[in-house]
């Protein structure tokens, strides 16, 4: 048979992209990538903050999907760990997960990347005051590139890989056909492609279609968790000695009443905090810039307690589903509330979230999170604000802003080996839509890592 390309790749974000890129730089094999969404510059939400308040559902979302995928607005934070972000050093190996996530941000730095600084976690006084406080510090380097030079980086690897690379977008694959010698993907224009090896990269928006092909092509899942909290406002001034030293501090508290670990996650020094839109479900997410003159007054972060489903209910993303679901149903979006009207037990109306000394980045709804958040996971995050406000005095404010629901959703867990193929020789799934990825490092990682086995298996070896 004769095939329309050597490797067609399935969404273009961080997972896809650097597969992309390992492919293109160190073979002349054909590489195709099928995207939904649009190219990077044609990418914009309608949130205008004037006109357009909050989310308006738009059939293909600009914040996750298109060149860049989830990635291309965050905040880019490429975390070198592997103690969060994914478990892609149980395939791998702990020290090839750190090489390949190193690689990943040597490619950044000398993308448009190279002002921007490498902070890390190492000898840091603030690990033993967290300690004196119960609180855990994680271990981790993070490269801050910031929305504006991840953008400015993403462009510059698209103009590199457009000319090797056939980008195909505003293309959804429908269905993955196996066929002799490789696979022929179907799409929804009615278009079909072919390749004898194929690299599946939909990030948390394909997690249904995703869960669509694993059922269809007999490939073995596994049920993985889901995390669900609320994304905290406050003044920059109270986190400023954590993020000037380590920009983005990953912290984990077990709670007394229940013993459920409840931690940080995705911090935004002089961020804003934005909808984000999965599957038509508005949650809440954060971001920042690299330039000062984008800075707001305000630092973000979430607070995530995560719940892992077995027996007899297995539906750990339909459980968070169901509160976002919630609290869309309350507030008609994301709903905003100051955490003293939330430990007072009253619902923040206009008048106290206007009157409140911390000016919201959002434009939410105030209302009341205790009718949405269930007891355990609320109760947990009251007790983490205040042990977080003895290592950082003014958390527990009565102007703290709360933002409800964040929800993060995991794929389930594709069964993949230590290449991440799967049980169908010759198709690979990487990223977040594999389960095993739950950020931009760890996901371009992988996709450098399934095309160094794709190149070895053509012949082309491995040249790092
Ligand atoms: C607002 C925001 C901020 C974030 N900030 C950070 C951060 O600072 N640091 C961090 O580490 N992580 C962050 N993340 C998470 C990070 O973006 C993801 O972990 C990362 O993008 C995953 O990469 P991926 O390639 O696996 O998937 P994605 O980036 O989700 O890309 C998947 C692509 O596949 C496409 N696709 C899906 N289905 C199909 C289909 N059927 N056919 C064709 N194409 C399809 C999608 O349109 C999308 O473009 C953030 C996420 C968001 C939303």
């Amino acid at each position: 048979m004769t095939f329309d390309y050597d490797v067609l790749i399935v969404g273009a974000g961080p997972g896809g992209i650097f597969s992309a890129w390992e492919l293109a730089k160190k073979s002349a094999l054909r590489v195709g990538v099928l995207e939904l969404g649009r190219p990077l510059e044609q990418r914009r939400c309608p949130i205008d903050g004037k006109k357009i308040k909050s989310c308006v559902k738009c059939p293909v979302c600009s914040i996750m999907s298109g060149f860049g995928g989830a990635g291309a607005f965050s905040d880019g934070k490429y975390n070198i760990t592997n103690q969060f972000g994914g478990t892609l050093y149980e395939h791998v190996g702990k020290d090839e997960a750190i090489a390949l996530m190193r690689y990943v941000d040597e490619i950044n730095v000398a993308h448009g990347g190279e002002g921007t600084k490498l902070y890390s976690t190492a000898d840091t006084k603030i690990k033993r005051t967290c300690l004196e406080n119960g609180l855990h510090l994680l271990d981790a380097q993070v490269r801050h590139l910031g929305t504006d030079i991840n953008y400015v980086v993403l462009s510059r690897i698209f103009d590199e890989l457009k000319e090797r690379v056939d980008f195909r977008f505003n293309t959804a694959v429908e269905r993955i056909e196996r066929v002799e010698g490789g696979f022929r993907l179907h799409t929804a224009a009615g278009e079909s492609f072919t390749a004898p090896k194929c690299i599946v990269s939909v990030g948390r928006s394909g997690s249904k279609w995703m869960e669509s092909v694993c059922r269809e092509m007999d490939i073995p899942t596994l049920s993985n968790r889901v995390d669900i909290g609320v994304r905290v406002e406050l003044p920059a001034e109270i986190f400023a000695h954590l993020t000037d030293e380590l920009y983005e501090s990953k912290i984990v508290y077990r709670t007394e009443k229940f013993e459920d670990l409840v931690r940080t996650f995705c911090m935004n020094p002089h961020g804003v905090v934005v909808n984000e839109n999965t599957n038509g479900i508005v949650t809440v997410n954060g971001h920042s810039y690299e330039d000062p003159a984008k800075h707001t007054e305000n630092t973000n972060f979430a607070l995530l307690v995560s719940k892992h489903f077995s027996v007899p209910f297995k539906d750990s993303n339909g459980y968070g589903e169901s509160i976002a679901r919630l609290s869309n149903m309350l507030g008609g979006g994301v709903i905003v509330q100051r955490f003293g009207d939330l430990v007072r037990g009253r619902r923040s109306t206009e008048a106290r979230i206007r009157d409140s000394f911390v000016t919201p980045t959002l434009a939410a709804t105030p209302g009341d999170l205790s009718l949405v958040i269930p007891k355990r996971i609320l109760d947990g995050i009251i007790e983490m604000i205040h042990a977080l406000d003895k290592i950082a005095p003014g958390t527990a404010n009565d102007d703290t802003l709360l933002y409800g629901v964040e929800v993060k959703f995991y794929n389930m867990e594709v069964t993949l080996d230590e290449n991440l193929q799967t049980a169908v020789p010759g198709l690979y799934v990487i990223g977040d839509g594999s389960g095993v990825t739950h950020s931009l490092s760890h996901a371009s990682a992988s996709g450098v890592h399934a095309a160094r086995h794709i190149l070895a298996d053509s012949g082309y070896g491995i040249r790092n």
